[in-house]
Parts: structure tokens; sequence; C-alpha cells
């Protein structure tokens, strides 16, 4: 909306900014609809829309087919050539990443397993830096990347520069933004903004604007990875608590008498729900697949049996941890990633019934459990939305 007493150009960014945030989020619009969305007039609609097709950002088209009588409404879309993000997804046993267009659409992949020995940040960082590198070279015609997100799985400080904890990778205060300029600066003058973010918190972001929960604004998004993390939006806004660490639900204790967790605790929720128990369930050992997530919910589609029964058996501890959530945040929504994902879609009856047991009060509430909408991409999918906030905030700022 316009601002009083702001100077023109201020003005003119802010405006350029939210036309560009309509397009980021809803894809190609209509004049119209662009009209509508931000109140602001037809004319200073199409001197914004011009602007930006100035910048590269977006391309205007006249659709061929007519819904309505008349004149149709020219539309306005992402440019073909337009800026992409550099997305990085760390995972404890891979690392995904992608090239991902401004309306969310992923361009290129990149994946790399790592094996125990390859889990040192400095090769992890060699890792992402040559997966940038090569998404930015197979990028296609005149489109250029904004920036490079990574979704961590741990902890990051405030400014998105470090990892304070990674427990699962065993990696602690490490300013790892500046590892991967490091790198990428090596052979070439890549001069990007880089930003770190907790996997959990990017996944909630991602399925909030994108995926499962578009139309919810008090969501929980949980990880169903070898860690188990929530991510939470409370009244359309990322809770992450004083120092980023508010969603560590993974260690919640379930039983103080229960399984040795790796943060030193007994019967942490993460013993019980984690990527290693699940697979025990179905007789796998954690690490013998990169891809454990997508290799069960394979299975599950199959109709295997033995996979089934064995994730039904983790309903009761993920109901149980469910409670926890539902008792403290009150959600809407819960939805599930990862792994997480195939156990709702065996057991969900099984997984409900936990969670009523144990919650306070849910006959009077209305709480929805779903799976994940974007997949195994919500983390990545966030990661691209922190690439994408500075081109947001200013349509001027090309790298
Ligand atoms: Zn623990």
């Amino acid at each position: 909306m316009l601002r009083s007493a702001a100077r023109p150009d201020d003005i003119r960014r802010h405006n350029l900014g939210l036309l560009l945030e309509e397009i980021h989020r809803h894809g190609e619009l209509s004049r119209a609809e662009l009209t509508q969305r931000l109140g602001l007039n037809r004319s200073t609609i199409g001197v914004l829309v011009a602007d930006l097709t100035e910048l590269g950002l977006v391309s205007e088209f006249v659709p061929s087919r007519r819904d309505r009588a008349g004149r149709p409404s020219h539309m306005v879309g992402p440019s073909g050539d337009g800026p992409f993000a550099v997305a990085v997804d760390i995972e404890v046993d891979r690392v995904a990443s992608a090239a991902v267009g401004l309306t969310g659409q992923v361009l290129n992949r990149q994946e790399s397993t790592l094996e125990p020995s390859e889990r040192g940040a400095s090769h992890v960082a060699g890792v992402i830096a040559s997966h940038v590198k090569s998404l930015i070279a197979g990028a296609a015609g005149e489109s250029w990347p904004v920036g490079v997100g990574i979704s961590v799985p741990g902890t990051v400080t405030r400014d998105g520069l470090c990892i304070s904890l990674s427990p699962n990778l065993n990696w602690r205060d490490l300013a790892f933004a500046a590892m991967i300029a490091d790198r990428l600066h090596e052979e070439q003058p890549v001069q990007l903004p880089i930003e770190l973010g907790n996997d959990a918190d990017l996944g909630v972001m991602a399925e909030h604007l994108r995926g499962a929960a578009r139309d919810c604004e008090d969501v929980v998004y949980l990880t169903g990875r070898i860690g188990v993390g929530a991510g939470i939006v409370t009244n359309g806004v990322a809770l992450r608590g004083h120092d980023g660490r508010a969603g560590e639900i993974g260690h919640v204790v379930l039983d103080p008498a229960g399984p040795l967790c790796h943060c030193g605790n007994r019967g942490c929720a993460e013993t019980y729900i984690g990527q290693a128990a699940v697979l025990a369930t179905v007789g796998q050992k954690a690490g013998t697949t990169s891809s454990a997530a997508a290799w069960l919910q394979s299975l599950v589609r199959s109709g295997d049996e033995a996979a089934i029964t064995g994730l039904r058996s983790i309903a009761n501890p993920l109901g149980r941890t469910l409670a926890n959530l539902v008792n403290v945040l009150n959600p809407q929504r819960v939805v599930l990633g990862g792994l997480l994902a195939a156990v709702i879609e065996v057991a969900q009856e099984d997984v409900e019934a936990a969670l009523n047991k144990h919650a306070f009060d849910t006959a009077h509430g209305s709480l929805q459990l779903c799976g994940a909408g974007l997949g195994q991409d919500s983390s990545l999918l966030g990661a691209a939305e922190l690439a994408f906030k500075g081109l947001l905030a200013n349509p001027f700022s090309r790298p």
C-alpha cells in the first residue's frame, strides 16, 4: 500500500516489491487481479509492470483463450529468463540442491549422498559449492541467480550466517555461510548473498506459502528425518524463539526410562519416531539408503504388508509427541514431512487416537493432520525463500 511521508523512490521500490511478491506467491495474474489485490489504480499497475519487465523480472502476455466475453486482461507472470534461487537442503546423509524459479518451480537439481566419513563441515561445504556452481552454469539463457539459501538440520544464528548446533552431524559454532562463500570465490568471483535456516523452520515456511498449509495461519510442520524438529507458524508469523531453538520437539522426553538419545537424555521423542526408529520397524538400519523417506513411501504405496505393519507401530509415540505440541501451541493443522508422512498415510486413525488420549480437550478442537504438500522438497523450497528475500524487498537489487 502507498505510504505517506515516504520519498517517491521508496514508494516505487515498495510497490514494485509488493507486485513482485504477488507473482512470487500466486504465479501468473491478470492486470485486473493485480489492481484488485494491491488496491492501486490501473495506470499505476501498468507503470509498475513495465518497470519489472524492464528489470527482467516479469513478462506480460495476452492469453490466447477467452473465458469471458470482451477484451482479455493482460497476464503478468515470471520472466522465462528471470531470476532463480539456488536452494540447498542438507540432510545428515545427503545434500540436495536445486535452481528454483520465482514461483517456486524446481528448474534443475543436484544431489549427493554423504557417507559417514564425508560428513565433516569442510567436505559438505565443498559439495554445496560444487552444486551451486553447477546449477548456475546450467541455468537457461539470460536467467541469473539471486542468492543461495541453505537448509540445515540444526539451529542457526539469528543473522542466518552461522550454525549453532547440528547434533546429528556433530557440528557446533560454525561460520558456515563464510565457508561456502570462500569456496565459491576460489575459482570465480561469485558474489551471492548466502543465508542459512533451520530445516523445520524452512519446511513450515514453504508449506505455508505453497504446500499443505496455504490456507492456514496456525500450523506446525514436523520434519521426519534422522532428527525430528517442528517448524511453527502461529497467527501467520514464524515462531523461532529467543535463540532460534523453538520447536526442538525431537527432544521432548516421552519416557525418562526410555532408550538413550544422542543428546544425553533418555526417552526423547526422536528415539521413538526419528529415522533410525522408523526404519528399525521395517527391518532396515539407518544409513542404508540415502533417501529413506522416498523409499518408505514407495513401499507403502506398493502395499508392502511388513512395512505397513512396522509403520503402524510408530503411531502411538507419534501421537504422544503430537499431543505435547498441541497442548502448547494449539495449531489448526500439523503437516508431517519425511518418514512421518508415510506413517500418517497408513496409520492416521491410530495416530489420532493416541493424540486424543494424551492431549488436553481435543474434543473441542479441530486439529487436522496431513502429509507434506511439497513431498520431500519442503525444506528445499523454504531455502529458496531465503534466497529470494532480498529481491522481493528491493527488486532493483540484482547481485
Ligand atoms: Zn534427545
